[in-house]
């Protein structure tokens, strides 16, 4: 379902010049568990930016469905955004002022849904991730576990087949981490979700299906973890 073809992106910066993508290829299928790693400054935000429709290709195609996203101007961008792709980040993004259930039905609110339907889902993706009984809670008063699991189901709110998320486990502690990856793993295996995560920790990595690794603007490993190797 995803489809980049020798993609390069370069930064411009008056007379600065940082290539930040080489000349990328990468074919995924829809309902994949992927984890992007790479050392700092390798081009893996890049990649999720472009993949996440808030940037575009300096070169190269980005096919997304078979649509050539990377000829789409920020309008089209936008809504193919809105319609397709979830974002989960490091540091959560929720609003301060206001209820885990409100900073979920949010993305409703943009996507034109009804109050009486945007509270149902909403309380029904706070239950899924486990926060039923939270949200009335406000962000401070999550741990940072919780407050993830809240910026999950709001970045489920509008359905999307994609789910990206930047080291979504940077700042939390490890038991916290492991239960954020098993609620993406089951939003994969259980929805079919196509889960793509940047993360620095090869364990985070391992929960997922294949692990494509990143250095200095090129691809230079790409690991199927679910090939079961015959036995001799
Ligand atoms: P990573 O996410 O792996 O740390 P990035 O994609 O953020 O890597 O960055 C790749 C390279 O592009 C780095 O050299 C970084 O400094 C540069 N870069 C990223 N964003 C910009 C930008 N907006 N302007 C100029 N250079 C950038
Ligand atoms: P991450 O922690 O995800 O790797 P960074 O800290 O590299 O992200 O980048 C944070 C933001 O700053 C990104 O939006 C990135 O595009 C931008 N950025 C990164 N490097 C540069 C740079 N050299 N010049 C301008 N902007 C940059």
């Amino acid at each position: 379902m995803i489809v980049i073809e020798n993609l390069t992106k370069v930064y411009r910066n008056g007379e600065i010049e940082v290539a930040a993508l080489k000349g990328i290829n990468l074919t995924i299928q829809q309902g994949e568990f992927i984890s992007i790693m790479g050392a700092s400054g390798s081009g893996k935000s890049t990649l999720m930016n472009i993949l996440g429709c808030l940037d575009r290709p300096t070169d190269g195609y980005y096919y997304l469905e078979g649509i050539d996203v990377s000829e789409k101007n920020d309008n089209e961008l936008s809504a193919v955004r809105n319609k397709k792709i979830g974002f989960v980040f490091q540091s959560f993004n929720l609003i301060a002022r206001t209820s885990a259930l409100k900073n979920v039905e949010l993305p409703m609110v943009y996507g034109k849904v009804g109050a009486d339907e945007r509270k149902e889902r909403a309380l029904e993706l706070l239950n899924s991730v486990g926060l039923k009984e939270r949200s009335g809670h406000m962000p401070n008063e999550l741990s940072g576990g919780q407050k993830q699991r809240v910026a999950i189901a709001r970045a489920l709110a509008n359905k999307p087949q994609i789910i990206l998320a930047d080291e979504p486990t940077g700042n939390l502690d490890s038991q916290s981490s492991v239960e954020i990856m098993e609620i993406f793993k089951k939003l994969n295996r259980e929805d079919k979700n196509t889960v793509i995560i940047v993360t620095h920790e090869r364990d985070i990595a391992e929960f997922t299906d294949r692990i494509i690794t990143f250095k200095d603007g090129h691809i230079i490993k790409d690991e199927n973890l679910t090939e079961v190797t015959p036995c001799s």
